[in-house]
């Protein structure tokens, strides 16, 4: 049944601007304060104020634009939005309607098909400005709903895509890029969980064949990228049984209750005659020159693809390890720092890949917060390739300064882990196991490799670990090949 239709997604997402100050006021955008200290007469749209725009605005959503391959408008305006809701205190919103500051782009995006990977290209209908509304808390034991006015007027750009998509693995692919990008170009902090970067999910399906579109719905909000995948597959699914059972689609507004795992109806959609869209009469368009998109254009940081590439050129890293040291700037300045301490790419790529993602993902933290500077990471790679101690002491170092933030040097020194290669002491315990052992050496000589292994391991225990393993493997070659 799945099989005979397909998928079309369209993405809505906002993403919050790293200003320091809103959009048209001098309140800061700083999260998590106490709520309504973070505002005044302009932002909570007293009678008689004017807002001025900030400039940052422009600049932060002409990057994303450019790097998003868009055309930028040399001539822009601002557009009232209305509607009426506790939210929203001046029962508009300050958008852009018909003429969007940047428009016609795309992305390219490699998604991980259940079949292998592919690269597909999403078209970027528009990106503009538009202000952020006041967020509402609902008191469950009074009943009453509080308005914080922090988040309002809040600088968002919105970022729309054509409806190219065609399952939730290229849904998922696209918002990670966009993630990248936009975190690369510091013009959003992209925290999913705090909404500073959230997307609505417009859906419909189709029989295969079919040219027209059916009709879509569009759930709100979504804030995680399970969110996202788990939506488009509980929402597709939905759909096609309704289709199937003979019903109809309704064009409405949903949610999704991610942790249910369900999707309700809110409202039928609006479409925009009901918002009565008008030019804003307090603000001035916004034209720009050739020298000032020029200067950002020029100044636009290494993009994720580029570095990537780099990575593959420069350090002899395979595509996958490049890939997954760009996705994020903050990996990518770890492992950069990283490198400039002691020059081995591919084996800090692997415990970054390795070790590092395993142990940040168990404390829920992201790399800038890891406990583990870039300048120690580099130090026990050294201690590890100049064989002061041995990779399974290394993998205990590692634990430990994961939990102590402390040097591996002072780990080592602390615990007495220098690694044993010291010719006679190492010979005194490998003679000292095969005495201790004579049947394994019986296997050894029957052709039972396994054995070398079990003396190794023999030897190892005796030394806990220390014993240089590249000189216990070839003494005990050495005497077992003898006797
Ligand atoms: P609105 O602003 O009213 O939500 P838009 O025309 O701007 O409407 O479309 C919003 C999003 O919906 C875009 O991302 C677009 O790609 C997507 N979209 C439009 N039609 C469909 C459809 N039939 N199925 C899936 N997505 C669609
Ligand atoms: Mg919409
Ligand atoms: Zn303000």
């Amino acid at each position: 049944m799945r099989e005979d239709y397909e998928v079309i997604i369209g993405l809505e997402v906002h993403a919050e601007l790293a200003t320091h100050t809103k959009i048209y006021c001098n309140c800061t955008t700083e999260f998590g304060s106490d709520p309504n200290t973070h505002c005044c007469p302009i932002c909570t749209g007293m009678p008689g104020t004017l807002p001025v725009l900030n400039e940052k605005v422009v600049e932060y959503a002409v990057k994303a634009g450019l790097a998003t391959n868009c055309e930028i408008a040399r001539f822009s305006k601002q557009d009232r939005k209305n509607y009426f809701y506790p939210d929203l205190p001046k029962a508009y919103q300050i958008s852009q309607y018909d003429l969007p500051l940047c428009k016609d782009g795309h992305m390219d995006v490699t998604v991980e098909g259940k079949q292998g990977n592919y690269k597909k290209r999403i078209g970027i209908t528009r990106i503009h400005i538009e202000e952020d509304a006041a967020k509402l808390i609902h008191d469950a034991y009074t009943g009453d709903t509080l308005v914080d006015m922090n988040r309002c007027a809040v600088p968002l750009i919105e970022i729309v895509s054509e409806p190219d998509m065609r399952s939730a693995e290229e849904a998922v692919a696209y918002m990670q890029t966009l993630k990248s990008i936009l975190e690369y170009l510091e013009v959003s902090d992209c925290k999913m969980q705090e909404g500073s970067l959230r997307c609505d999910v417009n859906l419909s399906v189709r029989k295969k064949g079919e040219t027209k579109f059916g009709t879509r719905t569009e759930t709100k909000n979504l804030n995680s990228f399970r969110a996202i995948y788990n939506l488009i597959e509980f929402e597709a699914n939905r759909q096609i049984e309704e289709l199937e059972k003979g019903g109809v689609i309704y064009q409405e507004t949903r949610r999704f209750d991610d942790v249910k795992g369900i999707g309700y109806a809110m409202r039928s959609k609006e479409d925009a005659n009901d918002y009565r869209y008008f030019p804003e009469p307090d603000l001035a368009p916004i034209v720009l020159s050739e020298e000032y998109i020029a200067d950002i254009q020029n100044h636009l940081p290494e993009m994720p693809h580029i570095k990537k590439e780099r990575y593959v050129q420069m350090y002899e890293l395979p595509e996958y390890d490049a890939e997954q040291l760009t996705n994020s700037k903050k990996i990518a300045n770890f492992f950069e720092e990283t490198i400039t301490h002691w020059n081995n790419p591919k084996a800090i790529a692997n415990w970054i890949m390795g070790d590092i993602f395993r142990k940040l993902n168990e404390a829920e933290i992201e790399i800038d917060a890891c406990p583990i500077k870039p300048k120690d990471m580099a130090k026990l790679v050294e201690l590890l390739d100049k064989g002061v101690i041995s990779s399974k002491i290394a993998k205990q170092v590692f634990e430990e300064m994961f939990e102590s933030g402390k040097s591996p040097e002072k780990i080592v020194e602390e615990k007495g882990l220098v690694q044993i290669s010291d010719e006679s002491a190492i010979k005194e315990i490998v003679t000292k196991v095969v005495e201790n052992n004579p049947q394994s050496v019986v296997d050894y000589k029957a052709g039972k490799d396994r054995a070398l292994g079990f003396l190794v391991g023999q030897v190892m225990k005796e030394t806990k670990g220390k014993a240089n393993p590249k000189m216990v493997n070839e003494m005990l070659l050495e005497i077992l090949n003898q006797s």
